[in-house]
Parts: C-alpha cells; structure tokens; sequence
C-alpha cells in the first residue's frame, strides 16, 4: 500500500491527491468543524488516502491516537455521490467509534442522512431522517439558517 497523502480534515487537498477526491474530502471537512459544543475529534486527526495495487483507492481517518478508517473508494463517482459516500462513512466512523453525534438535525434529535442530490450530480445534501428533506449542501453545515422543515 502507497500512501499518496495526509492532510488536516478541514484543509484542502494537497496537490498530488486526484482531483475527484477534492470536493468530497474539503466539503466533509468543512462540516466537520461543526460537531456538538462538547465534543472534539482525537488530536492530530486527518485524511489519508492510499492506494492498493488490486483494490484502488483507500480513502481514511487517521490520528496519533490510532482513529482510523478506511473506505474503499471509486474515484469515477460522480462528485455529489462520492461525497454523500465519505460523509455517510465518516458518520458511522464517528458516531461508533467517537461516540459523537454528527451532525444532528436541526430542530430534531436524530442524526442527518447524507445522500447525493436526485437531480445534480455535483451535488449532495443532508436530509432529516423524519421528513425526508434535504435540509443542508454537504459542505455548507453551519453557513446560514436552517431551512425549517
Ligand atoms: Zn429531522
């Protein structure tokens, strides 16, 4: 396995990353900045993306404290369902593993689904599980009002 780069989690990608990793990865960590008051990610978490002879790109969260995941990642996605695709993983890496809840529902308690836009392939928002709305652009959490569902 290569390791093609690590960089911080809300910093773009450095040059040498593919370019279709750099809407999902800088998007994702945009909204990773916004996690509930009380809570942090490990120090020193960041991305790192590899590359495996057979199985392609690796795309994870590593950490000095050993946070780590890793997903199996196909680059010829189309931006906004690779993106709603690193967001759902690194959700479910968070929520088991760090045992944060992120990002929650505005007005809700439940967690936001992440999922790629039906009519926009650039494009992938967070729904709220209840009423099924897309509420926020993946990337933007946090950027102005929420819409009221
Ligand atoms: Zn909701």
């Amino acid at each position: 396995m290569r390791t093609i780069a690590t960089w911080p989690l809300d910093a773009p990608p450095p040059p040498d990353v593919p370019a279709e990793f750099r809407t999902p990865c800088t998007r994702v960590g945009r909204d990773l900045r916004h996690l509930p008051a009380d809570a942090r990610l490990p120090d020193g978490a960041h991305w790192e993306l590899s590359e495996e002879p057979w199985s392609g790109f690796l795309l994870g969260l590593g950490g000095t404290l050993g946070l780590r995941y890793t997903l199996e990642v196909d680059p010829y996605l189309p931006p906004g369902p690779l993106t709603a695709l690193v967001a759902e993983q690194v959700q479910d890496h968070v929520t088991g593993y760090e045992f944060l809840q992120w990002p929650t529902c505005p007005g809700h308690v439940h967690l936001l689904v992440p999922a790629p836009d039906p009519d926009d392939g650039e494009r992938a928002w967070w729904h709220c599980r209840r009423s099924g709305r897309p509420l926020v652009r993946i990337g933007d959490l946090g950027a102005g009002p929420p819409a009221t569902a």
